[in-house]
């Protein structure tokens, strides 16, 4: 449990709010923040987009620019007060209903110290909500706001065959939270996210506060798929309907979270993802798994490269059978785990964004075998073996010279 949880808090960080934050859809930006300079904002409306597309991004902007006090004609400022209540997560007139599941969310546990997970969940007859589940759906929609909603199950560790739902209870509280009065004066906005999810009786429960809403309060639905809503909650919205990213901007995106991918890779996953930008992440990060544990055995073998020379012999064939991409690739990663290595060992861990079994690993390695002195010789090996790569050298001879050179480098202390 307690790995979760330094993975939640280490990953909270500020909500993305500005339009200009969000990936392309110039055309749909416009439209939202024109509703808003000529007062045309229906009181509730459906984000409409399939997985992976910016709806609920774009919910949330729309949100923020609304309550906005200094707003663009393009965008809200990002500094006034209500802007940075939002961007901080502490809104108190901005609120969240999402699924869950009947599981005690991880930022609850080690209340119920001593018992297992199982007797923790039998004791309570609790269900928990989607209240009792914020400090892990801010981290998610800080962190993952494409994510669909198997990467929410996963980011508090449900099971993949458990299902979440938004249950009866949920609606009760919706109504009970907006007959509230705003707190700043502007207003009271309710996300809520994949409201096909509502089973009948939550969806029943709001009807009439969907209808006829306090004064100043709006519902932004963000829904993936049109089919499962109930006819009686569609036909009281306004759908604002968002197409997928194009190829081009799944790129763009990619290109800049992770600069250090090879063009080959970005087109790729770029053409692989259809427009579902929570798919080309999923296959990155995949990607990036797989680097990563061929990684950890490549480290460990170059330590003992003289005493067990078998270990690297099996490497390199396993290295040699990857395209000439994904060698690259490879010691690409190798580069930034190197360079991450030095920043969690002598700057601030803070500013890394790793999980925590990644970050594990990182500090692990990094405490051992990188400091100032090796880490430059340590990126010349690895920018001239990817040379040689370009170059059609044997990636046999390649690989098995740089793991005696990784085996040298490592070994240079302080
Ligand atoms: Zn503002």
């Amino acid at each position: 449990m307690y790995i979760k949880y330094k993975y939640l808090k280490l990953n909270i960080q500020n909500y993305h709010v500005l339009f200009s934050e969000i990936l392309g859809l110039d055309d749909l930006k416009t439209t939202l923040v024109q509703a808003v300079q000529n007062n045309h904002v229906a009181h509730a409306q459906l984000f409409l987009g399939r997985e992976g597309t910016g709806n609920l991004s774009l919910a949330l902007a729309y949100a923020t620019y609304l309550n906005c006090q200094n707003p663009t004609e393009t965008d809200s400022c990002g500094k006034c007060p209500s802007c940075s209540r939002i961007k901080k997560q502490i809104d108190p007139d901005l609120h969240f209903v999402f699924p869950t599941a009947n599981v005690k969310p991880p930022s609850q546990k080690g209340k119920g110290k001593g018992k297992t997970e199982d007797e923790e969940e039998e004791s309570s007859n609790k269900r928990y909500l989607s209240d009792d589940f914020l400090p892990e759906w801010r981290s998610f929609l800080a962190t993952n706001p494409y994510g669909n909603l198997n990467d929410w199950g996963k980011s508090f560790g449900l099971a993949e065959n458990k299902q979440s739902i938004i249950p009866v209870d949920e609606g009760r509280k919706i109504i009970s939270k907006l007959m509230l009065s705003s707190f700043s004066g502007g207003y009271k906005v309710l996300i809520l996210w994949l409201p096909e999810l509502m089973n009948s009786s939550a969806a029943n429960a709001i009807l009439k506060i969907l209808e006829e809403p306090p004064a100043k309060t709006i519902f932004l639905l963000v829904s993936n798929n049109i089919n499962l809503m109930l006819p009686t909650i569609l036909s009281r919205t306004q759908i604002v309907a968002i197409r997928q990213f194009t190829d081009q901007e799944i790129e763009t995106y990619l290109k800049q979270k992770y600069p250090a991918l090879t063009q080959q890779v970005l087109l790729e996953t770029s053409l692989i993802a259809d427009g579902n930008l929570a798919e080309a992440l999923r296959k990155i990060e995949q990607g990036q798994g797989t680097q990563q544990a061929f990684l950890e055995k490549w480290l460990r073998a170059s330590y003992t490269i003289y005493k067990d020379f078998g270990a690297i012999q099996k490497l390199t064939e396993e290295f040699s059978e990857l395209n000439k991409d994904e060698q690259k690739n490879m010691l690409l990663y190798a580069l930034s785990i190197f360079r991450q290595g030095l920043v969690v060992k002598y700057g601030d861990a803070n500013m890394i964004r790793l999980s925590a079994e990644t970050l594990d690993f990182v500090k692990k390695f990094a405490n051992a075998s990188i400091n100032e002195h090796n880490i430059q010789p340590l990126h010349l090996a690895l920018s001239e073996a990817m040379q040689h790569i370009d170059r059609n050298a044997s990636a046999k001879i390649m690989f098995t010279d740089l793991s005696f050179q990784l085996a040298r480098l490592f070994r240079i202390n302080v």
